[in-house]
């Protein structure tokens, strides 16, 4: 697109070199780097729409903010230490303030995540983010879907739901001005991926996944893949005082939201029994709750129960504005 070159110099190229196997970063017509003789790479990659995945208008900090962590999540899910990324930004125009605005935002958290922005593309067209980011895993060591083992405890980072009650304050714009609604608004934009314990849970947890379809069916891919059922428990399901205030109490219904909210980027795991006391410890170094909300079965389905009751209503999936991508 036309200034092409004078927006990826003034917006992107300007970062200080935090990675020392990066021999080349942007400038030319690839990066070229070096991968530790003893680590492997993970790779992922995800796209935001305008209109499918952010509102139009939506604030550019957090549209930056969510297409890197989203990103980041699914690198944490490997137990992978996030590396490097590539940007491919299409631009609808040159807007100065919201260019600066999201590169401020995406320079802030890769900083944070010691990651380095080696390269991407910009083109003109309807507003979409593409974000390609690197890790790296120790070789032969990986979380993967596959390795859940009938017994095991199943486990979820953080709180979960608030991504969701903060999607319908955005549509149906309800309670938009109250600070409820704003914090629910800023929950499903801005969310904290849990790179740190991802790594440290490579010796831990026997399967692993982040929740960005909803926990029910996020979960379900861990146990198609390891080839189990399970079983868990509603009324442990951790919930934010916010969730509880937004649904005024109804406990119900804030399961539903914990079951079935995408975009949470918070980790869901399996660790076996004899994990337990490691699992106790690194929960005690990590400023992140760890929940136990049930176990691997051999049943080959989820089900969910609430006191011993068995839980079956709402249980599908994240849709993106109601439709799946
Ligand atoms: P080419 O035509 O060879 O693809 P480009 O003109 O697209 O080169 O990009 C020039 C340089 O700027 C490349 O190093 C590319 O990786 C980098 N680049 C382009 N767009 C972005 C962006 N949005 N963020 C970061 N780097 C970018
Ligand atoms: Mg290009």
């Amino acid at each position: 697109m036309p200034g092409e070159f004078d927006l990826i110099e003034h917006y992107f190229a300007h970062q200080q070199p935090i990675n020392n196997h990066v021999q080349l970063t942007i400038g030319d017509d690839c990066a070229i780097v070096d991968v530790p003789h003893h680590q492997r790479l993970v790779v992922t990659t995800d796209t935001m729409v305008e209109g499918t995945h952010f509102i139009a208008g939506a604030n550019p900090a957090w549209i930056a903010h969510k297409a890197l962590a989203s990103n980041l999540s699914d690198i944490a899910a490997m137990g992978g230490r996030p590396v490097w990324c590539s940007l491919a930004l299409t631009l609808p125009e040159l807007n100065a303030s919201w260019l600066e605005d999201f590169s401020r935002a995406f320079f802030s958290l890769a900083n944070h995540h010691q990651v380095m922005l080696i390269g991407g593309d910009t083109t003109k067209g309807p507003l979409a983010i593409t974000m390609t980011l690197h890790g790296w895993i120790p070789r032969n060591q990986a979380l993967t879907r596959k390795g859940a083992q009938i017994g095991d405890y199943i486990y979820v980072t953080g709180e979960l739901g608030d991504s969701k009650a903060g999607l319908e304050v955005i549509l149906n714009r309800q309670a938009n001005d109250s600070s409820l609604g704003q914090t629910l608004e800023k929950r499903h934009y801005v969310a904290s991926p849990r790179v740190n314990v991802g790594i440290l849970l490579l010796d831990i947890a026997s399967a692993a996944i982040d929740i960005s379809d909803g926990l029910v069916a996020d979960l379900g891919h861990i146990l198609a893949q390891s080839d189990v059922g399970a079983e868990i428990e509603a009324n442990t399901l951790p919930l934010s005082n916010e969730l509880l205030a937004y649904v005024a109490g109804d406990r119900q219904r804030a399961y539903q939201y914990a079951l079935t909210s995408g975009e949470e980027y918070e980790l869901c795991f399996t660790v076996p029994e004899h994990r337990l006391d490691a699992l106790h410890r690194l929960e005690a170094s990590q400023d992140v709750p760890f929940t136990c909300i049930g176990r691997v079965t051999a049943s080959g389905v989820l089900e969910v129960y609430e006191h011993g009751r068995v839980l079956t209503e709402h249980l599908n999936g994240y849709d993106h504005f109601g439709e799946n991508d």
